[in-house]
């Protein structure tokens, strides 16, 4: 199977001087996350991570200039691919064990023979033809679909719930919880 090397692996748009939105273009529909980095006066965010597949860190280095907290919005493998990279993560408490990847429950791979075959059938019904490879490129020679993992962050984690309050300095967020998608889930 040929697939193409990336030269690169992540593509951004800047929203505005704080905001900058990161994607992983060769990565199927299915499994790409919106990563969105946000300034703050104290530390910044970077809420999702992607699939882990290439540095995020790295390829956006220029972004980073002071501490930089990885947010969770769930812990499916495709959100949350990156953070064992930040020296900081932020997750529901629910989902705390899964971002150190205490249980693999949440891993699957970037082949469809990866897929849960009932997750599979619950995505196929819903009207989305899964392929068999979702990605259309690699990010560099040699590297193999089957030997992808998805890395449990050893750094720091700090949990929150519903109606906590994430204060860069210069903008707060509060925590929703959104359960349904993930016990987890957050906005
Ligand atoms: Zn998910």
């Amino acid at each position: 199977m040929g697939l193409k090397i990336a030269d690169h692996w992540f593509e951004r748009k800047t929203i505005d001087d704080a905001i900058t939105l990161l994607w992983e273009p060769y990565v199927d529909p299915l499994i790409r996350c919106n990563i969105w980095h946000v300034r703050g006066r104290d530390f910044d965010l970077m809420i999702d991570t992607g699939l882990g597949i290439a540095s995020l860190a790295e390829a956006a280095k220029d972004l980073l200039d002071k501490p930089v907290k990885a947010v969770a919005t769930h812990t499916h493998y495709d959100h949350v691919g990156g953070h064992y990279e930040f020296q900081e993560c932020i997750v529901h408490k629910l989902e705390e064990a899964a971002l150190r990847n205490e249980d693999k429950s949440n891993f699957a791979g970037l082949t469809k023979d990866t897929i849960d075959p009932y997750v599979a059938e619950k995505i196929e019904a819903s009207g989305y033809k899964l392929k068999d490879v979702l990605v259309t490129a690699i990010p560099k020679r040699g590297f193999n679909l089957e030997d992808y993992e998805l890395k449990g962050v050893q750094n720091k984690i700090t949990t929150v719930e519903a109606g906590d309050v994430i204060d860069l300095g210069d903008r707060q967020f509060e925590v929703l919880h959104l359960p349904g998608h993930s016990p987890g889930s957050i906005g």
